[in-house]
């Protein structure tokens, strides 16, 4: 299947490393003009290196206020990928409250803040556009040491939902893809020890985690007109892990 984003711009966040650089990167193979948002500049400088096209925006989305000056001037956008996360593991009973703000302002408020940017400029023109969130299959499966992160997934999974909603009467589709288990400086965080990983491909049926590419894919097929009739869906990228 050809998918072309020639004359689209596109918008990705956490765009810095792993699922939200390779995302960056494809969506310029297939010739977006992409607009890279994320918080540490020298991830920006590489991924210039690797595609000189790409525009850079240095900003801690977690920040309102410097978001919305950062994001001012970045032109109309067609696509958007909000990927931008943290993830802080924590037991249940040993989460702190900064730990819960810290984790809420950018995995659902940013999300929230930035489409609501971006979808304003889409409704004003009135030439539609396509979303994807990333979220998890944390957030429709408990997972242990994970509750803020999973509380967090399970709210954007709603927003995705409410977006798609209200955004639908503009031709604004909104999706989510939630992938399992990919082994970015994320994944890597939460899955390294091979004790715990084996706990956890023994209950995918596919028997393994994801790899990058794999959600990139997926993430390209909901932004892309392939996908026109699709909306307000949470999209497993999970080897079966959430059929079972
Ligand atoms: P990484 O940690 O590898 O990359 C996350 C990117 O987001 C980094 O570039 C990071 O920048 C950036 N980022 C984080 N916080 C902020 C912030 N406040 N402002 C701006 N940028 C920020 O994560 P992944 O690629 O693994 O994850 C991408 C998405 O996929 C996330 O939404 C995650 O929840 C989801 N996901 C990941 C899974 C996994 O196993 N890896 C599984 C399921 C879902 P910096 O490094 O400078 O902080």
């Amino acid at each position: 299947m050809e998918i072309s984003f020639r004359g689209k711009h596109a918008l990705v966040t956490g765009a810095g490393k792993g699922i939200g650089r390779a995302t960056a990167l494809a969506l310029a193979r297939c010739g977006a003009e992409v607009t890279a948002v994320t918080r540490t500049q020298a991830d920006l400088d590489s991924l210039l290196q690797e595609c000189a096209s790409i525009r850079p925006v240095c900003v801690d989305l977690s920040d309102w206020g410097a978001t919305e000056a950062a994001l001012q001037h970045v032109g109309p956008i067609d696509l958007l990928v909000n990927n931008a996360a943290c993830a802080n593991l924590q037991p249940f009973l040993e989460v702190t409250p900064d730990k819960f703000d810290q984790a809420f302002s950018v995995n659902v408020k940013a999300v929230l803040h930035v489409s609501q940017i971006v979808a304003r400029g889409m409704k004003a023109r009135g030439s539609g556009g396509s979303i994807v969130n990333v979220s998890s299959q944390a957030s429709q499966c408990a997972l242990r040491d994970h509750a803020v992160y999973c509380a967090t997934k399970g709210a954007l999974d709603m927003l995705t939902k409410v977006m798609a909603l209200e955004l639908g009467p503009h031709q604004i589709r909104v999706n989510s893809v939630n992938p399992t288990v990919v082994m970015t400086e994320m994944g890597r965080l939460g899955w390294s020890d091979p004790e715990k990983s084996k706990t956890m491909t023994s209950r995918i049926p596919l028997g393994r985690f994801a790899e990058v590419e794999d959600v990139v894919n997926s993430i390209l097929f909901l932004l892309s007109d392939k996908s026109n009739m699709t909306n307000g869906v949470t999209l497993p990228v999970d080897g079966g892990f959430l059929a079972c």
